[in-house]
């Protein structure tokens, strides 16, 4: 119950781009089912319409500006990418298609040619001066008080079962904070 809330904003994020991702390959008169590597890449290159990261070119001026108002292109932030990757990996899991994609069977998101349109993103950003957004660096014991706190209320919660929160950076773009990002179990 407790893992289902702190999931909750990943789990609406994954249904929709699930729904997306229904609509993009019912227009190419695919699905979810049949869907190919490419049509993997292709549906992420749609994504990168509604991104707002710029990635400039050459000589703009705008580099390095912290709210650019260039007309150079914009894409969706390479952490994002990497976002949607993950939760398409799992959609395509959760409907059965696992593993790595070799010889038209496995997960179309987990293909070699998915991996590649992510280093291409990688290199495009790079290459248009787009800084990795960084979380702000939140001093350890600081980490360790609030950790605390959450695996107290957890086991409160699970009848003493030793849990942990595990705590990584915000991975929305402009989001610099630490935040929870999973429950793990101590062994
Ligand atoms: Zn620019």
């Amino acid at each position: 119950m407790i893992r289902n809330h702190f999931n909750k904003s990943y789990q609406v994020s994954k249904s929709k781009l699930s729904c997306q991702l229904e609509n993009f390959l019912f227009e190419l008169g695919s699905s979810s089912f049949s869907c190919s590597p490419y049509e993997v890449c292709l549906f992420l290159a749609w994504c990168d319409a509604n991104g707002k990261t710029p990635v400039h070119v050459r000589n703009c001026s705008d580099i390095g500006v912290k709210k650019p108002v260039c007309k150079c292109p914009r894409r969706l932030a390479l952490g994002t990418v990497k976002v949607k990757i993950a939760q398409l990996k799992a959609l395509f899991e959760k409907m059965g298609r696992c593993g790595p994609w070799v010889q038209g069977k496995g997960n179309p998101a987990a293909s070699e040619e998915v991996a590649i349109y992510q280093e291409q993103v990688r290199e495009e950003q790079s290459l248009g001066h787009v800084a990795p957004s960084q979380a702000v660096p939140m001093f350890l014991p600081k980490v360790k008080i609030i950790a605390m706190y959450i695996n107290r209320k957890l086991e409160e919660e699970m009848g003493g079962t030793q849990l942990l929160g595990i705590f990584g950076p915000g991975n929305k773009p402009g989001n610099n904070s630490w935040r929870l990002v999973g429950i793990g179990r101590t062994i």
